[in-house]
């Protein structure tokens, strides 16, 4: 039995259930939609949802009642609402259970958001690499349609709204809200300008929501339960909620956790996750997906809400949690992360498409005992010209793992250089590495 109460995933942890529609109502499932369309004005759910201080799971923790306020309220042509399903944070693995193991419970939350916003159409843009998810999606929307839940008058109401799926090609950079919305309209996947946000000028120009998957999941609870309830858990009054953290690397039972936020580092890793594989002494973790600064075994009582981490000098993102154990070569693990990012970039911005490239070369150079210790000096003004020069965040994601592992772990840089010095190892390399 879990210790705290699961929300998002209590169904799928009932042994056999199948995220069937029949099963979904049988656990209670699209009471919430009918409630809100039976006895609820649509600025009487966003204030709901306000209310209960939910904030984004995708990795910002944007306030979600906040981000539906901005939509104009005079605007009389389409709006739409986008799932961003498009998880591609490097450990990060919740969105893709939610939507395997319990298809339905994101339909009825994107049901409940279109509801409150107006919109009439809505897309879930799921990363191409989740086959198994777009089949069960799009089986999940076939059942719901033929239920009447989804399409023309939904419930006998007179409020229709239809939910696509759209597969994604394979591009970490189509998670960034503005290019998902390019790929969506069949474009290239580059990242817009913000200003002006989707909020206003979203897909094809009209007013947009996009919403993460945990997110829009949150909803049919908040509904039913109200937001009273959802605003008591975790961390008030700024991190409320559950969390479904993603904890992988070098533990004993790697996996998603449902937590109530501002439980420690310390708990999710030693109770939750099992402690680590073979009782290692922990060296590091990234507490939220790659583009989050490594924390050290000091930060194992730092509380899992958003300002704790913050205060921490990183970030709860993604809530993918990677745990590093004692003799982690952290260079080595940095440039496994530079190689991701550099993979990544969709180049568009010069900083980052220029700068990726040099990051890579530089940190293989060290790896590979061929640096020097000027390179420290270069990695570093290399980073402060990326972070905060790019369109979107890409560019101050893909720094956070070498200047954090050059604050905590500097001697680790250095011992490869020395041992670059003294085996007189130091020469170009050649070309093409
Ligand atoms: P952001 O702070 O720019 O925006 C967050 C959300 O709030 C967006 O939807 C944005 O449109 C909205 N918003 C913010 N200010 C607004 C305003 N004034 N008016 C209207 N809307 C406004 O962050 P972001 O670039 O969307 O996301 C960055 C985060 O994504 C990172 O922190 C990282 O953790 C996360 N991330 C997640 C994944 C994943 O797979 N889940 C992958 C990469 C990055």
């Amino acid at each position: 039995m879990p210790k705290y109460e699961p929300i998002l995933l209590k169904n799928m942890l009932q042994p056999g259930y199948a995220g069937s529609l029949a099963e979904y109502e049988r656990a209670g499932g699209y009471q919430a939609v009918r409630k809100v369309l039976g006895q609820l004005s649509p600025a009487e759910v966003t204030g709901i949802v306000m209310k209960s201080g939910l904030r984004g799971r995708g990795g910002a923790g944007f306030p979600t009642g906040v981000k539906w306020g901005f939509l104009p309220k005079d605007y009389q042509g389409p709006r739409y609402l986008c799932c961003n399903a498009d998880e591609s944070e490097p450990g990060t693995f919740k969105d893709r259970q939610l939507i395997e193991r319990d298809p339905h419970q994101l339909l009825e939350g994107m049901l409940i958001a279109c509801y409150a916003i107006g919109a009439a159409s809505s897309y879930i843009y799921i990363r191409g690499e989740f086959v198994l998810g777009a089949k069960i999606l799009e089986a999940a929307i076939k059942e719901a349609r033929a239920a009447g839940y989804v399409g023309k008058n939904i419930f006998g109401s007179n409020t229709s709204i239809d939910i696509w799926v759209h597969r994604g090609a394979g591009a970490y950079i189509c998670g960034e809200e503005t290019a998902l919305l390019e790929s969506l309209e069949g474009k290239r996947g580059l990242p817009r300008v913000k200003p002006p946000f989707p909020a206003t000028h979203g897909l094809y120009n009209k007013p947009t929501v996009v919403n993460n998957v945990e997110t829009l999941a949150n909803l049919p609870h908040i509904v039913n339960r109200g937001a009273e309830w959802f605003a008591s858990i975790g961390s008030p009054p700024k991190s409320t909620g559950t969390r479904v953290f993603c904890v992988s690397g070098h533990v004993k039972q790697p996996g998603n956790y449902e937590v109530p936020m501002g439980i420690t580092f310390r708990e999710l890793i030693y109770e939750h996750a099992g402690g680590m594989r073979g009782d290692k002494p922990l060296k590091a973790f990234i507490p939220g997906g790659a583009s989050a600064p490594f924390l050290t075994p000091e930060h194992l009582d730092v509380k899992l809400d958003f300002e704790s981490v913050a205060l921490a000098g990183s970030m709860l993102g993604s809530g993918g949690v990677t745990v590093m154990e004692e003799g982690t070569d952290m260079v080595w693990a940095a440039l496994r992360l530079m190689e991701f990012f550099y993979h990544e970039s969709c180049g568009k911005c010069s900083p980052c498409r220029e700068g990726s490239s040099w990051l890579v070369q530089i940190m293989r150079r060290i790896v590979n005992k061929r640096g020097r210790i000027e390179d420290l000096e270069t990695l570093t003004d290399l980073c402060k010209n990326i972070a905060g020069r790019t369109v979107c965040a890409f560019g101050d994601a893909e720094v956070s793992p070498i200047l954090s592992t050059l604050k905590h772990w500097r001697q680790e840089y250095v011992d490869l250089i020395q041992a670059a010095e003294a085996a007189n190892l130091i020469r170009p390399e050649p070309v093409g590495t």
